[in-house]
């Protein structure tokens, strides 16, 4: 092609493929001047100090999973200051609220979990050193909890007005399967056309699901005094059998750019079985959990967890019978391209760099979930899970996060909750 060809239409075509295939994001940077999403950030200036007391007194109230009560009131109580329309506590504890857009825009979900990982009686009290404050929990995810609480009173600070609605969610069981999210999505009647899981450090993006499987198999004999049990079948001694199998069942590389998760993984969690020290037990148990990034490996890997544990059976001569926990069908999971070329995806990359730590390096989109997000993604509904706080060691005791980053992040909540509602 010479200098004076104009541009084939076929090239011309090319050029425009991108926006062709949805890559564009919703989000320009000169929302950020409208006077009221100006208003709104401001606001978040201005309440940085109170903003992080507020957050340290959400760590200190306890929420091992299934037990959310005290946080999931406090939630609503706040949702109810808020004027939110339509405030809903379900029978898990779920709450949900509406802040109703002006008509036009799509419904978009923010849901943050109240539930941590701790047991109950796990110390929570909030250490401060500087800008770093440390307590189990206090990232994951009540740091995002936090941030998506006060993105909404500052969208009522600014008088933001949205064109779909803004959904409040505060879900329960997140650390247990998901259960809360994928409850309020079956029963809770909203069919939201976006959904957001603020549940990350705000140095991720994912807009992936994560292949999810549990299983607990149960090893059965009649039993019998220890004194009888020489060589006798054992449901305990398939139990050990059966670990021994799943530990060597061969994984497959790991998949990269996951920061220290290494997937995918099969993990015995708990065992359990027999009543009494002198007896063969009558039964015995494990669980297993396994995940994968997607469907192909994870279902391989199910076929041989399978094989691994009826073989322990087999081979000891004991009875066994499998129970699916947590399996969710991703038939209708949109395809990873289509996932990661959807406008919010490419909303939430624009917002959470533009808000981004200076001198950080850029953040990159991971095909990954295990956050509320993942129940979206299996219904087809687009989806995306970012965070609002820098937080390291979630699910550790020594859990820690920088106080001064939540004002950027709840920024960033702010710009994505605006641009995604009213494109
Ligand atoms: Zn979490």
């Amino acid at each position: 092609m010479t200098k004076s060809t104009p541009l084939s239409p076929l090239l011309f075509a090319l050029l425009l493929a991108p926006a062709a295939f949805g890559q564009k994001s919703w989000f320009d940077p000169a929302l950020l001047r409208q006077p009221e999403v100006k208003k709104a950030m401001d606001s978040v200036d201005e309440r940085a100090a109170p903003i992080v007391d507020e957050w340290i007194r959400l760590v200190e109230i306890p929420a091992p999973s299934g037990k959310e009560q005290a946080r999931a009131k406090y939630i609503r109580a706040e949702m109810e200051k808020l004027g939110l329309s339509d405030i809903k506590t379900d029978d898990i504890f779920n709450v949900s609220g509406v802040r109703k857009g002006t008509g036009g825009g799509p419904g978009i979900v923010f849901a943050a979990h109240t539930d941590t990982v701790f047991p109950e009686g796990t110390p929570i009290k909030v250490k401060r050193e500087g800008d770093v404050i440390s307590a189990p929990g206090v990232g994951d995810d009540t740091s995002n909890l936090m941030a998506t609480l006060e993105m909404f009173r500052a969208l009522n600070r600014g008088g933001v007005k949205t064109k779909g609605d803004v959904i409040f969610l505060a879900s329960v069981q997140e650390e247990v399967g998901l259960l809360g999210a994928k409850y309020w999505l079956e029963k809770s009647g909203y069919k939201p056309d976006l959904f957001v899981a603020v549940d990350l450090s705000s140095t991720q993006v994912w807009y992936g699901a994560l292949r999810i499987s549990q299983f607990q198999f149960y090893y059965t004999s009649p039993g019998a005094h220890t004194m009888e049990s020489r060589g006798a079948p054992s449901p305990a001694k398939a139990v050990a059998k059966a670990i021994d199998a799943l530990y060597d069942i061969p994984l497959p590389k790991l998949v990269e750019g996951l920061d220290s998760f290494k997937l995918p993984v099969i993990n015995v969690g708990m065992i359990g079985g027999g009543t009494v020290v002198n007896a063969i037990p009558r039964e015995a148990w494990l669980t297993v959990d396994l995940r994968s990034t997607d469907s192909t490996t994870q279902d391989q890997l199910e076929t041989a967890v399978m094989k691994a544990v009826r073989g322990a059976a087999e081979k000891e001569g004991v009875g066994f019978r499998a129970e699916t926990k947590i399996a969710y069908d991703y038939s209708k999971a949109r395809s990873a391209a289509e996932r990661l070329n959807h406008p919010l995806v490419q909303t939430a990359l624009g917002t959470t760099n533009y808000f981004r730590k200076a001198g950080t390096p850029e953040i990159k989109p991971a095909d990954v979930g295990s956050t509320d997000a993942n129940i979206a993604v299996s219904m087809g509904i687009p989806a995306v899970a970012v965070g609002a706080v820098m937080e390291r060691m979630p699910h550790r005791l020594e859990e820690n996060a920088d106080a001064g980053s939540i004002v950027p992040g709840i920024k960033s909540l702010i710009a994505l909750a605006v641009a995604a509602s009213t494109h």
